[in-house]
């Protein structure tokens, strides 16, 4: 079981921002922006590499949170990244798929 399956179950403690019946939202524990909130499903998929053609609502689900967390943080106006870390040269530590809504500041690009 992931910590992110954990959080779902709400055996550990979150920060939840947002909240429906397929979707989760809660703050990064390590926050790389003033505003950094992961968006996750509560089904488990493990990445985008392992969601089929059958998860594309859900997988638009996902974006449709992340920008209205984004409203709800205040940085729709100002932007904000999204990101999925996919695997293990994606960086993705987390076997549980989730983006990243990073904002509050002005963010550097490509990432290293
Ligand atoms: P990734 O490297 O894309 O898999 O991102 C995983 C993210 O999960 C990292 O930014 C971690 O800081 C974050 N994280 C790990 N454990 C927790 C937790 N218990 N609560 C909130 N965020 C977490």
């Amino acid at each position: 079981m992931t910590i992110f399956q954990k959080i779902i179950d709400k055996q550990i403690p979150a920060k939840i921002v947002y909240e429906d019946d397929e979707v989760l939202a809660f703050r990064d524990i390590m926050p790389q922006a003033p505003v950094h909130v992961l968006v996750i499903p509560k089904r488990a998929i493990v990445g985008v590499s392992s969601s089929t053609d059958d998860d594309a609502l859900l997988l638009g689900k996902l974006l449709v949170a992340a920008r209205k967390v984004a409203e709800a943080e205040g940085v729709a106006q100002s932007g904000y990244r999204l990101v999925i870390n996919n695997g293990v040269h994606g960086g993705q530590s987390v076997d549980h798929l989730h983006v990243h809504v990073l904002g509050g500041r002005a963010l550097t690009w490509p990432p290293g």
